[in-house]
């Protein structure tokens, strides 16, 4: 959940003033974002809609929808409300039955911040999560996720351009032509669209709560619910024995093309306790695996090139705190996982972007194994 903004601008910088031009901004026709949807049909009335991140903004989202006998049940509601209401609008085209039951599979905000559409359009919608996941959303108002926005990459934008303007310079000392101000300040003026559209969106939390486990049955179709550490604590995964399928959410992510190695890390400190998930998940029989972002994967190659990767990040950093290191350049400096990362689909994408993924998991395993968290620098 956290490179979007630098995938944005690097596009924008390259874009033509006609393209920026034409670009009005984030999308808002319901009909043109069901069109942008990419659908995945997974067999038994199991479908995953997977909205891309030019539709989505913040991320690329993943909903997976199950038709039942007699309802639907629908897991994890997109990012932005045009991307719900698109979703919800293609729900019709395939059935007349009721989305009655929504899951949310953690708290960030690309997984439930469609809540209030579903809300609308289904009434008396039954929200379903973790307790500890609740807990969290309800703590969250909507400064939080302006907060988030302006941290991940709107105050480096707005800074940058800033500094550009002053100096006539980008910041690798090329000079700021109309076009690359054009792009900055487009990139900006969707930034702040989607602000706009936080501080705007009623949040609905979920209304049932599970601990461990919870098991719900529609006619026929078996569905667990089953708490996991993904990139966030707490996270809900479902299973479905019947069909063989398990919908991740974001203990499973590939890049969005489903192309090379996990794009982002996690906020939370528990990298050992995300590992035993990534196991568990391995455990399962299953035939189709959805991850929070991508396509569905058939087989357990990534899933298993990701445990190996987490793995080797975490064992290297524990080899080097016992040889005596402790300042986080020198434990990162002993962390080489690039044979591992080469070994993903992609490999032209081991980029700097891979590199900041491993900073962080480095950090995080560093930080749970020392039971602290300053002085990492
Ligand atoms: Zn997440």
């Amino acid at each position: 959940m956290r490179k979007r903004f630098a995938a944005l601008l690097g596009f924008l910088l390259f874009a033509s003033l006609d393209t920026i031009a034409a670009s009005a901004g984030l999308e808002t026709s319901v009909e043109r974002a069901q069109a942008m949807l990419i659908r995945e049909d997974l067999g038994e009335g199991i479908y995953l809609f997977r909205a891309p991140s030019d539709l989505d903004y913040w991320t690329a989202t993943n909903s997976v929808v199950i038709i039942n006998d007699d309802d639907v049940l629908v897991f994890d509601s997109c990012t932005r409300a045009v991307t719900a209401r698109a979703v919800i609008a293609e729900i019709r085209k395939l059935t007349a039955k009721p989305v009655r039951t929504l899951i949310n599979s953690h708290w960030h905000q690309d997984h439930w911040s469609g809540n209030s559409e579903y809300a609308k359009a289904f009434p008396g919608i039954r929200i379903v999560s973790t307790a500890q996941t609740r807990d969290f959303m309800a703590h969250m108002r909507p400064e939080f996720f302006v907060q988030e926005m302006y941290d991940f990459g709107l105050t480096r934008m707005e800074e940058g351009l800033a500094n550009a303007i002053a100096t006539g310079n980008l910041a690798d000392g090329s000079p700021l032509t109309a076009l690359a101000r054009a792009g900055m300040e487009h990139g900006i003026s969707l930034a702040k669209q989607f602000v706009a559209e936080i501080e705007a969106n009623p949040r609905v939390l979920p209304n049932m709560v599970f601990q461990d486990e919870s098991t719900l049955w529609s006619g026929r179709r078996e569905m667990r619910l089953m708490n996991f550490t993904g990139d966030a604590t707490a996270s809900t995964v479902l299973y479905l024995p019947g069909e063989k399928v398990v919908v991740t959410g974001d203990v499973l992510v590939s890049p969005e093309d489903g192309s090379g190695p996990p794009p982002w890390s996690t906020n939370s400190h528990s990298v050992s306790s995300w590992l035993d998930g990534l196991r568990r998940l391995d455990s399962m029989d299953v035939r189709a695996i959805v991850p929070g972002q991508g396509p569905v994967m058939h087989d357990k190659a990534y899933l298993r090139r990701t445990i190996e990767l987490f793995d080797a990040i975490r064992r290297q950093v524990l080899a080097a705190l016992d040889r005596g290191h402790v300042k986080f350049a020198d434990v990162r400096a002993s962390v080489n996982v690039d044979d591992i990362a080469q070994t993903f689909a992609g490999k032209d994408k081991i980029d700097k972007d891979f590199n900041l993924v491993v900073d962080l998991l480095v950090k995080r395993i560093m930080q749970e194994s020392l039971d602290q968290s300053a002085s990492l620098e």
